[in-house]
């Protein structure tokens, strides 16, 4: 499988709109510049695909282009490259405006809008859009269900799949809404004509007719600033994340927030591989909800080495994952982030997906998943909790720096492999600890 890391993907960004909703804010300045805590509002975004490791960037800019490109100039101070493109004097419309930057476009880019913030997992995005070239697709839409809460939903979805996108009929039977972060082959731009305005949606909608254009589901809300309302959501929402401190609870899943399930091949309790095998836990939802009401950020922290194994697919492990946050979204128990490590150290006889196979700094008894949000949150780590059932769950948290909660007996072997760091807290199921952290 042919597969991009984000180092290697660029990203265009379409910066070129007017902002008429936010005329008040951009009379002088053009929308992903307006001030938000201090700061121009798309530093906050540029922030989140750095962390992701983004490095190649295409701003498409029209309206006060100028102020944009003195503010990022080439991007080395932030250790990145950008480009731009400009506009022109007419506006062309989405479609319109990424066809006129055609001789700057990669074979393959990340497209997404100045004006929102969208934090989701782009590994993810990344693996999915080419898992889905794989099987012939060539773009990836980023979809979130939505059921009306933040605009109208505009798709069909079947499973993970899409089955209609289309922003023009509007039907009852759409649930999922396009998020606005999506990846396109650069050969799909190549029948449209130069100059002439065009909104991306009328591509996208024939895409998924066609069936051409595979999904990431994303279960987190994005921010904008299209209105002065939205506006001052988003600054709420920064000076939460980004300006005060709060503590996290990092959750390992198997074992904690789902069954481990006996496994045929292997003659042993393991991971589930298959959606079918995937058991939460009841109550976990009240006890999420329960420790977010609390002011704690909660964040799953997961080693899934099953598809660098070969007994399942990263696109399954990440499905499970999709379906696990869905299923709390319904009930209200917002998960902040799942970090995963899907990595193994050495190849093993059925490993497909080789590019799992490194020694990363993920897998637990390592902090990295734990370590992973500090540069996008602003984490307490002093005052966190890591909560698991496994001994590598504990020593992940002591080197965290995070108080631990062991769930099970301590049985011998876990003791000794524990050497003297003793969990803060033992306790016996999720509820129990959502208590001892309350
Ligand atoms: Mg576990």
């Amino acid at each position: 499988m042919e597969y991009k890391e984000a180092k290697d993907m660029q990203v265009v960004v379409l910066m070129g709109g007017l902002g008429t909703r936010l005329k008040e804010y951009t009379k002088e300045c053009p929308k992903p510049l307006v001030k938000v805590c201090g700061k121009p509002f798309f530093d906050y975004s540029l922030r989140l695909l750095i962390h992701h490791g983004f490095k190649k960037f295409l701003f498409l800019i029209g309206y006060r282009a100028d102020m944009i490109e003195d503010y990022y100039g080439d991007g080395s101070s932030l250790g990145i490259s950008i480009s731009y493109c400009y506009d022109g004097k007419e506006l062309l419309g989405t479609g319109g405006a990424v066809r006129r930057a055609y001789d700057y476009l990669e074979d393959d880019f990340l497209l997404m809008y100045g004006d929102s913030f969208m934090d989701i997992d782009y590994e993810e995005t990344l693996y999915r859009y080419y898992e889905g070239k794989s099987r012939g697709m060539q773009a990836l839409m980023t979809v979130l269900k939505n059921g009306n809460r933040f605009d109208k939903s505009n798709v069909i979805m079947d499973g993970s799949s899409i089955r209609l996108y289309d922003k023009m009929n509007m039907t009852p039977e759409m649930d999922y809404i396009d998020y606005g972060v999506c990846i396109y082959e650069k050969k799909l731009f190549d029948d449209f004509e130069v100059g002439v305005k065009f909104d991306i949606a009328i591509l996208q909608n024939r895409l998924s007719i066609d069936k051409k254009m595979t999904a990431h589901i994303v279960t987190k809300r994005f921010y904008e600033i299209g209105s002065p309302a939205a506006l001052n959501e988003f600054t709420e929402y920064v000076k939460h994340r980004f300006l005060e401190a709060h503590p996290a609870v990092f959750l390992d899943r198997d074992g904690v927030l789902n069954e481990i399930v006996y496994n045929e091949d292997a003659e042993q309790m393991d991971s589930p591989q298959k959606i079918s095998e995937f058991k939460p836990f009841p109550r976990v939802a009240d006890a999420v909800k329960k420790i977010k009401d609390k002011g704690y950020y909660v964040f799953i922290a997961t080693n899934q080495p099953g598809a660098a194994k070969g007994k399942s697919k990263l696109k399954t492990l990440y499905d499970i994952n999709t379906l696990f946050a869905e299923e709390l979204a319904e009930e209200e128990a917002y998960i902040d982030g799942i970090y995963m490590c899907p990595h193994y150290p050495k190849m093993c006889e059925n490993t497909k997906e080789e590019f799992l196979i490194k020694t990363c700094d993920c897998r637990k008894p390592k902090p990295g998943l734990l370590l992973k949000p500090k540069d996008i949150y602003n984490i307490d780590y002093k005052n966190s909790y890591m909560v698991g059932d496994s001994f590598t769950d504990v020593l992940a948290g002591y080197a965290a720096g995070v108080k631990t909660i062991y769930i099970g007996d301590l049985k011998c072997d876990a003791c000794k492999k524990l050497c003297d760091m003793e969990p803060t807290h033992i306790v016996r199921d999720i509820m129990q600890a959502a208590e001892v952290v309350l």
